[in-house]
């Protein structure tokens, strides 16, 4: 026990700071309402953009296949864990992103983890966004490239590294979020990549965010701005707006086909059940058979923003479904958070590391499935627990 007292000492400070953290529980479904901590709330928390997780289409579909094909895939992908269904929904991830082909992992995390180090090595340069996403992060570390930060959606201080860096790497990659998990603002993508161009790098857009969400049909911010033949690696994830899990690039075929051959995960960790596959699949259809999912995603969108900044809200920089609610102050964040589940909306509190400190949020995010009353009393809630916590006046 005492080997490992080191780690009880760094739960108990944890938890002498207030920072150690308890997930919320629900006791039902995923959705824009749902019952938390035995509570019914408003969920403003969860990345189910379009309400897919509970689909009884993606539902029945992921039924068929597992009475059809089993629970598990019983293998890596490959050894002998390549189902057609797995290469049924890469043709259909491909066709929706616009590319030449593309490859699915377990999670957008490992898509990450598995990509970046194929691209780049020792002697490499990747160019990343200071805000880029924690799975980013871990995937340039595990390249053993050079990695050269550029400060969020900054492209003159991008341009500056590139001048300044460039010439000392044999290959280059500039990475990027399409959208930003905490600040809900959209990359920079027009500017970035004729910059990327210039300086002979590759571009790559992770849009765990972006896709389902972005551009037409949802089909993500590089689509967004018509950018498909100008980005090399498109990054998604089958998690969030898809409504299953699962992650994916999306790329010309030889990056694909290297893929196969060097991506750690590709080759060392099992694929997904053929039941997530195929509710994958089923999403990707439901996408095209009900448009109107991504606009009433964005009618809620402009509602809940208008809403919160007439009440006197700071909204920080979002063009996006996420949306922060500025306190600034890490307790007046969290004291906001907790007050709201009083009054029956759930919205999480964010604050160091997370982000910086001093920038503590309230994050929320508003779904398809969200009613005009569900928004409207979300913002009723919040502009009585905006002035209790005295973030409004
Ligand atoms: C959420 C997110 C991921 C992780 O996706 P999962 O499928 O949940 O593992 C990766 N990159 C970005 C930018 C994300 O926002």
């Amino acid at each position: 026990m005492a080997t490992l007292g080191y780690i009880e000492a760094e739960v108990a400070r944890l938890r002498d700071e207030g920072v150690y953290r308890e997930p919320a529980v629900l006791t039902g479904r995923q959705g824009a309402r749902a019952v938390i901590q035995g509570r019914p709330v408003i969920n403003l928390a969860s990345n189910n953009y379009l309400g897919l997780a509970g689909h009884p289409r993606l539902v029945r579909a992921m039924v068929e296949a597992t009475e059809r094909l089993g629970v598990g895939s019983g293998a890596v992908r490959t050894i002998v864990g390549t189902m057609q269904v797995h290469l049924d929904l890469e043709r259909d991830l491909a066709a929706f992103k616009g590319s030449e082909a593309a490859l699915t992992f377990q999670s957008g995390f490992t898509a990450n983890l598995a990509v970046i180090p194929v691209l780049a090595g020792d002697g490499d340069g990747i160019f990343s966004d200071a805000l880029n996403h924690a799975s980013i992060i871990d995937g340039c570390r595990l390249s053993r490239a050079e990695v050269v930060r550029f400060r969020h959606a900054d492209m003159d201080d991008l341009a500056d590294q590139l001048r300044r860096h460039r010439g000392r790497f044999r290959h280059a990659v500039v990475i990027t979020d399409g959208v930003f998990s905490m600040d809900g603002d959209v990359a920079r993508l027009p500017d970035l990549v004729p910059l990327a161009e210039r300086y002979d790098a590759a571009v790559y857009v992770d849009d765990a965010h972006g896709s389902g969400v972005m551009g037409p049909g949802g089909r993500g911010t590089v689509a967004h701005f018509g950018l498909e033949d100008r980005v090399h690696v498109q990054i998604g994830t089958l998690s969030k707006a898809v409504g299953v899990v699962g992650g994916y690039a999306a790329a010309a075929r030889p990056l694909v086909e290297l893929l196969t051959q060097r991506a750690r995960p590709f080759l060392f960790s099992t694929s997904h059940p053929p039941g997530v596959a195929a509710a994958c699949r089923e999403a990707l259809r439901v996408l095209a058979d009900e448009p109107e999912r991504v606009e009433r995603l964005w009618a809620n969108t402009r509602r809940f923003k208008e809403g919160l900044r007439a009440l006197g809200f700071d909204t920080g920089a979002s063009e996006t479904p996420i949306t922060p609610v500025m306190a600034f102050d890490e307790r007046r964040a969290l004291a906001l958070s907790d007050r709201l589940l009083e009054e029956g909306v759930f919205a999480q509190g964010i604050v160091f590391p997370t982000v910086p400190r001093g920038m503590a949020r309230v994050r929320t995010i508003v779904t398809a499935e969200h009613t005009p009353e569900d928004l409207d009393a979300a913002l009723g809630a919040f502009e009585r627990a905006g002035r209790a916590v005295g973030l409004l006046a």
